[in-house]
């Protein structure tokens, strides 16, 4: 298990102005954050971040939101980071989220829900390497 994630905030929670809030709660829960920057994502930048999803319904929603505004993305650290950032976001359905997670404070719908993690150590990987250089991950 690595010790490594990726993460975002998406376009709904930095509109709304919670990224601060979010990013505090990241830190009060053990993270370390070896990476983070604000960015704007092209429709194609996000096209090729979700092309796992690109068979799924909700692709050009997805992109299209995605690609509203800026976010942040956020490389984290913490011992079994992929599951432990998993399980602070809360399910990817608002309504269905735990109590104290990220998504049931944050998130407004399925789609807009406020925060992404990777799903696997390797995806962590390979979303990492799509965001962030070499210099920008301390
Ligand atoms: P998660 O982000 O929890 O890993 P998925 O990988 O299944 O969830 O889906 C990726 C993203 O696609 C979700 O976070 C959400 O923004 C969007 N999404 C998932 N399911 C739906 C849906 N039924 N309708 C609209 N958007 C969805
Ligand atoms: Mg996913």
């Amino acid at each position: 298990m690595s010790n490594l994630t990726f993460g975002i905030i998406k376009p709904d929670a930095v509109r709304a102005g919670n990224h601060g809030k979010i990013i505090a709660k990241v830190l009060a829960n053990g993270f370390k954050i070896r990476g983070m920057k604000l960015i704007h994502q092209s429709l194609k930048d996000a096209e090729g971040f979700y092309a796992v999803h690109a068979e799924r319904p909700f692709f050009g929603e997805l992109t299209e939101f995605m690609s509203s505004g800026p976010c942040v993305v956020l490389a984290l650290e913490k011992e079994n980071a992929v599951p432990a950032w998993r399980e602070l976001m809360g399910a990817t359905n608002p309504a269905e989220a735990a109590e104290g997670t990220l998504r049931k404070e944050f998130a407004t719908s399925i789609g807009e829900n406020a925060v992404h993690g990777s799903d696997s150590d390797e995806n962590a990987a390979i979303e990492i390497a799509y965001f962030f250089s070499k210099l920008e991950l301390v």
